[in-house]
């Protein structure tokens, strides 16, 4: 049983690496993908977005790479469905692998997505790459221009296969995989396993070890009692945004887990700036330090707590009313067992998700697991939680008049009463009150609203056309069209003035507007694509998004005019 990363027998640099980051324990996938991966073999795994999957296949990545010379093609691929996910990728393999080969002598690890010049990727594989992170299309024009070599290939990583071939991919990962030498490792990563994903696992990994989230794990005992809702926000806006919901929620005593060290102090930090009393728990601290912490949370000096799961582990206070995941947990059993902690003896008791928009997966996962619904809620706005303060002023005075002490106060509005109506003297002394209670308004950035973010639609059938990898179906006047999903809700026709002459696929438009706007690529309706131009239905309001999005890249390395369709 894998516990520690110094079970997993990886290099002192990675170990190293990851310390510095803040990790504490492997993930469930790490624990259950790294041993395998490190053998050798293939591994065809179940795991969406905020499980670990990327450090579970980088991390065997760079365990084996040697130093290697000028020139030097890649040893690995990694193929990511959209411009965003391969820089995360990109990013975190850097990461992990910054100081392979001695202080700040790391893996070279190179993006390759459309939408950027090509010219500085060319550079940057002429120099020399150990691994190259790409989107499929972007992928597929290097190998066709030959700067991309395949043949030292020792592993191709699929990220997300089930949204690439959502998108429209599947031709293109066939051809990249059977370019790719046959003895190399395939591994494949995926949320879901619907057949066309299996097809593309029983084409082209050879017996592979399969990893998936079991339903046994996740389902015992969620308390029934607890109310589970989630919020999509964007990462910069989510201290803000967790300020928001615990002064609408105004637990009695919260826990907030987070992923790492780093963040546990550095979410501390921010939220003790803000005006609350937060306190830090993780497995850096002494044994004697993280008892404090947890006295001062039990006698109720401290009512937040801001902690990772491994220093949380066995912590049981009896009035704890709030669990607050500020990520998605890296399994569902995490939810699970988090979320356990409230809800006892009856009384009720809140969870709450913070969620990326990618993430958003991960809790249909766990919904799916637990069969308990997880309600998805918009952030406080500003006038929410302005009502909300009112709200607790109004409580206060309230409680104020039924002690019923306040004839010392009496005179005072006796003699206001002279020259003022009752009701306005009433309302100063509210107002005073209120600036009193909240500080003339809070610390946090209070008078802007948090952007609210959409979640990815998941549930939407996938488009026709790529179904079981087929090739798009010719639309009227022979054009390749791509049926697309039938998009709820207004739509906009958009032209693009490059076609079928300048080797534009459907796959490219949909990663053209993925990579460059927030659309995922189930947002995106039918595209036709005639001779000189392309047709493209998106949503009425990601439409003026869209287009300032694809005028300011390029489309198959071209500039493209775009606009409404019908517009001159
Ligand atoms: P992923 O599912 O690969 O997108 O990872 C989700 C997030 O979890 C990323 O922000 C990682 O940095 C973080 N992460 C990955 N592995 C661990 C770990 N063992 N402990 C803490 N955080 C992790």
């Amino acid at each position: 049983m894998i516990r520690t990363f110094s079970d997993l027998d990886l290099r002192p640099e990675l170990l190293g690496a990851l310390t510095a980051l803040g990790y504490e324990e492997p993930t469930p996938i790490q624990g259950e993908a790294i041993p395998p991966l490190l053998e050798g073999r293939d591994l065809l795994g179940q795991a969406a977005t905020g499980t670990g999957k990327t450090a579970a296949f980088a991390l065997p990545l760079l365990q084996r790479l040697e130093k290697r010379g000028r020139g030097a093609g890649p040893v690995a691929l990694v193929l990511a469905p959209t411009r965003e996910l391969a820089m995360q990728v990109c990013e975190a393999i850097h990461k992990y692998g910054k100081d392979l080969f001695g202080p700040a002598n790391g893996a070279r690890v190179l993006p390759v997505y459309g939408g950027q010049p090509i010219g500085r990727q060319l550079r940057e594989l002429e120099r020399g790459v150990d691994i190259v992170v790409g989107t499929p299309g972007r992928v597929i024009d290097h190998i066709s221009r030959g700067t991309l070599r395949l043949d030292g290939l020792l592993t191709v990583v699929l990220d997300e296969a089930d949204e690439m071939l959502d998108m429209g991919f599947a031709e293109d990962i066939d051809a990249i995989l059977e370019a790719a030498p046959n003895d190399r490792q395939t591994v494949l990563f995926s949320a879901t396993m619907p057949s066309r994903v299996e097809k593309v696992a029983r084409r082209h990994l050879r017996n592979p070890v399969r990893i998936e989230i079991r339903r046994e794990q996740a389902e015992q005992g969620v308390a029934p009692q607890v109310r589970q809702s989630a919020y999509v926000v964007a990462r910069p806006h989510k201290p803000a945004a967790l300020g928001r919901v615990l002064d609408v929620e105004a637990p009695e005593a919260a826990i907030v887990f987070c992923r790492t060290r780093e963040e546990v102090d550095s979410l501390s930090e921010t939220l003790n700036g803000r005006g609350y009393r937060a306190e830090a728990l993780h497995g850096g601290l002494s044994q004697e330090q993280r008892d404090k912490v947890m006295n001062r949370l039990r006698n109720r000096t401290t009512e937040l707590l801001i902690a990772t799961d491994v220093a949380a582990r066995g912590l049981d206070v009896e009035h704890l009313t709030h669990v607050v995941n500020y990520n998605v947990p890296a399994a569902p059993e995490a939810y699970v067992h988090r979320i356990g902690r409230v809800g006892r003896a009856g009384r009720e008791g809140v969870a709450i998700t913070l969620a990326e928009p990618r993430e958003h997966r991960m809790l249909k996962t766990i919904e799916r697991l637990t069969g308990q619904k997880i309600v998805m809620e918009k952030v406080p706005t500003v006038a929410d939680l302005r009502a909300r303060r009112l709200e607790l002023t109004r409580a206060a005075l309230r409680e104020s008049l039924l002690e019923d002490d306040l004839d010392g106060f009496r005179a005072v509005v006796e003699t206001l009463t002279d020259e003022f109506d009752v009701m306005e003297v009433a309302a100063a002394a509210v107002k005073l009150a209120h600036e009193a209670s909240t500080g003339g308004g809070s610390a946090d950035d209070d008078d802007t609203d948090i952007p609210q973010v959409a979640a990815r639609a998941e549930e939407r059938a996938p488009y026709d056309s790529t179904r079981g990898g087929s090739r798009p179906s010719c639309g009227p006047g022979g054009a390749p069209a791509r049926k697309g999903r039938v998009l709820e809700g207004p739509t906009a026709k958009l032209f693009i003035g490059l076609g079928r002459a300048a080797g534009v696929r459907p796959q490219d438009l949909v990663g053209a507007i993925t990579g460059e706007s927030s659309l995922s690529g189930r947002d995106i309706g039918g595209i036709e694509i005639a001779e000189r131009f392309a047709l493209v239905e998106v949503p009425e309001g990601a439409a003026e998004e869209v287009i300032s999005a694809l005028r300011a890249t390029m489309i198959k390395g071209r500039k493209a005019t775009v606009r409404r369709d019908g517009k001159r």
